[in-house]
């Protein structure tokens, strides 16, 4: 499984990484720079580190790309006005990435 690096990606003080991936087909999606213990709503796209999908370009919603599922919605924050996708709960799962 080949991961791309996200070139936009901001290195967040504090933080530690969670993997996200596909509740239907487990496939990687995104490793993704979390702040504090509050469950995973949203990805800040800068905060993605590298993902299964080409993160150097801006997509309007986040698809599996084995089997096609919606994984997450893009929208923009209030009231940081920050690129950032909003994840569908019940299509991905999180885990911890120790180290
Ligand atoms: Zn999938």
């Amino acid at each position: 499984m080949t991961l791309r690096k996200n070139p936009c990606c901001v290195k967040v003080r504090g933080s530690h990484i969670l993997e996200v991936s596909c509740a239907r087909c487990d496939r990687l999606i995104a490793r993704y720079q979390k702040v504090g213990g509050s469950s995973l709503v949203k990805m800040y796209r800068e905060r993605i580190t590298e993902g299964s999908i080409d993160f150097s370009q801006s997509h309007g919603a986040l698809f599996c790309p084995d089997c096609g599922a919606r994984i997450a919605t893009r929208y923009i924050t209030k009231p940081d006005r920050k690129e950032a996708y909003r994840l569908t709960p019940s299509a991905f799962h999180k885990r911890k990435v120790c180290g």
